[in-house]
């Protein structure tokens, strides 16, 4: 027995039921099918079956070609004669003898399935089953046209429809046999489908009022050829209007009506009006081989065999969107397919949960914040609370005073505590910003000039912080450009030290390192070596040795991505800062670590740049509940950041960094794009982006950012390109 969808006559409602399996006739193979696409010829045969592939179950005496587990495809013509004049001249649709699958005998919307044998298609490997399924009648139906149509390797196909299902496969075949495209269709949507997603050449309006002359005047005298796959008449008579002369138009889309034409131009034109159906066995394969070659991408959704009656509910509703193909298998699973994507987890842990929020904090204002940040692709600081975050604001803060309050804030201390159990420092300080956090630190460090700190070329101390360092430290800076284009390693900063002694020079006083540094990793091993070699260079009695200071801003997402732990790779340094707003999602706040004696002078510098605050508490929940969110987020954010890397990568974007953690530099130049390009595409598809070629990943990232951003960046190279 087997399961199959099974109705008596047309009209009659399906019924899912176990009906006996049928026997092969001598000429004929069993198949049991594995995927079956579901067609609206299927609506319209009455619910049958024709885009069957599976493997060879059992077949008949006289077959000798095929072995049992072969894999073989079932379409609409399921059995011919074979010996008739259209069978002999390769045009066995047209036998008078022809036998439909799901029409005249029982299709593939069972689990097995007869056909005669010469007919089953034979699916070449490189293609899944399920991809498969649809190119049997609809890729076939497409690729037939294009034979049909006479149309030459350079010159220009007008495919008439081409935003649907039939009208994509269309031009990707079309463009895979080397003709030019002219897609039309309807919308800005179908546009940037048909010109980017599929290759079009050229894309025209058809409810535009002056159709005839925009396509003649594109394709310099009308296109070559025309394929109308749209089922309404309209486009039947604009084809006779502006296809070139000599050219052909096939119709493949059954609108109802007649189709009237000038018959003196018709003539006088010479212009071919003809009919395409699908085509024969070998072509089928044909049309898989090359379908294969060319990379062509078939759309469809994997659902439950058992769902059918479903799909053919929303196609009668006209709700279906794109292609169904059914998961029908040995042995029906239940319920449709799904695939989870890493995106999507990451939105989950961040998703809305309305409860318990005194005084409704959690206004519309955040709510529309939250959604913009999926977008937001400037930086990992335009994070917004999540409402965990908002709700620790209220729950977690105890509202001291933490400058005048003996003790300070207990939230404040409850928030330094956890720093300092996590980076095993013995004490924390929160501030308020990265800027700051470094300039404590460094001015904390450093006592009498003359003085120098020791840095990465492109350290943020030096570079992003407004000169900061001359101004508040009285310190000059030797800057060294790493020898590995990507991170500082001893080799380069060894022969740089300034060792006090020589009146000549200004000693190094702090060797100042960056982890991460424009989304790269300075790896524990290096930032190891460079930390004991400075710390074992003696200095004269009564002085400090070299300092060794690390602006981690991104310290979180740099040890998580290499796998060491926050303590070893702070064992490296005597401070540190870290920034609270950024990967760790917090509205605001840095925190600096190091010795107990370290904090305390750099809490005297604190008060000096401005950075004692009062009712701290709060952003000290807020960062505490934030990194509580954030941290255990950060390895799906770097997989997303790689994810699209990748993707981007494949359309032909060169990076200027290697993707270590949540940041793609992208290298404008090397890819050939303009940088003010880069922001309004993405402006245009509601994203916000740099001009830098820096896009940087966070939490808050949605998967509709993520294809968005795709899509732009997608359009931005391919119309660099073609100019
Ligand atoms: C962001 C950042 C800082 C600090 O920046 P603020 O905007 O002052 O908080 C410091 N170093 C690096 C590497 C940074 O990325």
């Amino acid at each position: 027995m087997q399961w199959a969808h099974v109705f008596k006559t047309r009209g009659d409602t399906i019924e899912f039921k176990q009906i006996p399996v049928g026997k092969p006739g001598p000429d004929e193979v069993l198949v049991q099918v594995e995927y079956s696409g579901v067609c609206h010829t299927d609506l319209h045969a009455w619910k049958g079956g024709h885009e069957g592939v599976g493997l060879v179950a059992a077949f008949g005496s006289q077959v000798n070609d095929l072995r049992i587990g072969d894999l073989v495809g079932i379409q609409w013509i399921n059995r011919t004669c074979g010996i008739c004049e259209f069978c002999s001249t390769g045009n066995q649709p047209l036998c008078p003898k022809l036998q439909l699958s799901g029409y005249m005998v029982d299709g593939t919307f069972q689990q097995y399935c007869i056909c005669k044998a010469d007919n089953a298609v034979r699916i070449p490997s490189g293609i899944s089953l399920e991809a498969a399924a649809p190119v049997l009648c609809a890729g076939i139906t497409v690729y037939k046209a294009l034979k049909e149509s006479n149309v030459q390797p350079g010159q220009t196909i007008a495919i008439v429809g081409a935003g649907g299902g039939l009208g994509s496969l269309a031009c990707q075949y079309a463009k895979a046999c080397g003709h030019k495209v002219l897609a039309l269709s309807s919308g800005t949507a179908k546009r940037g489908m048909c010109l980017y997603d599929l290759g079009a050449d050229y894309f025209v309006d058809y409810k535009s009022s002056n159709v005839t002359e925009e396509v003649k005047s594109i394709t310099g005298g009308g296109p070559h050829a025309v394929m109308i796959v749209a089922s309404i008449e309209e486009p039947f008579h604009q084809a006779t209007q502006y296809v070139r002369p000599g050219g052909t138009i096939v119709a493949v889309g059954l609108p109802p009506g007649k189709l009237s034409t000038n018959i003196f131009a018709m003539v006088t034109q010479k212009i071919n009006i003809k009919g395409s159906y699908v085509g024969n066995r070998y072509e089928t394969e044909e049309a898989l081989a090359i379908l294969i070659r060319a990379g062509i991408s078939v759309q469809y959704n994997v659902v439950d065999f058992a769902e059918l009656p479903n799909i053919y509910d929303q196609m009668e509703k006209g709700q279906m969107k794109g292609r169904v193909v059914l998961k029908v298998g040995k042995t029906p699973s239940q319920g449709p397919e799904r695939l989870s994507s890493l995106c999507r987890d990451l939105h989950i842990n961040n998703s809305k949960q309305h409860h318990d929020i005194p005084g409704n904090l959690v206004p519309k204002s955040l709510e529309r914040a939250i959604d913009r940040a999926g977008g937001d692709f400037r930086s990992d600081t335009v994070t917004v609370p999540t409402e965990s975050v908002m709700q620790a604001i209220v729950n977690a803060s105890t509202f001291g005073d933490d400058i005048y309050d003996e003790e300070g804030d207990a939230a404040v201390n409850a928030f330094q505590d956890k720093i300092k159990a996590l980076t095993g420092k013995e004490a924390a300080l929160f501030v308020l910003s990265g800027t700051q956090g470094n300039q404590i630190c460094l001015r904390t460090h450093l006592q009498q000039p003359p003085h120098t700190i020791l840095l990465d070329y492109r350290a943020h101390v030096q570079v992003w912080e407004t000169g900061a360092i001359p101004v508040m430290s009285q310190a000059t800076v030797t800057g060294i450009e790493p020898k590995n284009g990507v991170h500082l390693t001893l080799d380069d900063v060894r022969d740089r030290i300034v060792e006090e002694g020589n009146f000549h020079f200004s000693p190094t006083r702090i060797v100042s390192l960056e982890n991460t540094l424009s989304g790269c990793i300075l790896p524990l091993k290096d930032a190891r070596e460079i930390s004991n070699h400075v710390r074992s260079i003696r200095v004269p009695p009564g002085r400090s040795r070299i300092a060794m200071h690390l602006d981690g801003a991104r310290l979180l997402e740099g040890v998580t991505a290499e796998r060491v732990t926050l303590k070893e790779y702070l064992d490296c340094f005597d401070s540190a800062s870290i920034c609270l707003s950024k990967g760790c999602g917090a509205p605001m706040g840095s925190v600096i670590v190091g010795s107990k004696e370290f904090i305390d002078r750099a809490k005297w510098f604190r008060k000096m740049f401005g950075g004692a605050t009062r009712q701290t508490g709060m952003m000290a929940a807020a960062a505490s509940a934030a990194l509580d969110h954030c941290l255990p987020l950060l390895p799906k954010v770097h997989a997303l950041t790689r994810r699209v890397a990748d993707y981007l990568h494949r359309i032909g974007y060169e990076f200027l960094l290697p993707v270590n953690t949540n940041m793609i530099v992208i290298d404008l130049k090397k890819t050939g794009i303009r940088a003010e390009n880069l922001v309004s595409y993405g402006k245009r598809h509601g994203l916000l982006i740099f001009p830098s070629g820096r896009l940087v990943f966070h939490h808050q990232i949605s998967e509709d950012g993520v294809s968005r951003l795709q899509r732009a960046l997608l359009e931005l190279i391919t119309d660099e390109k073609r100019v």
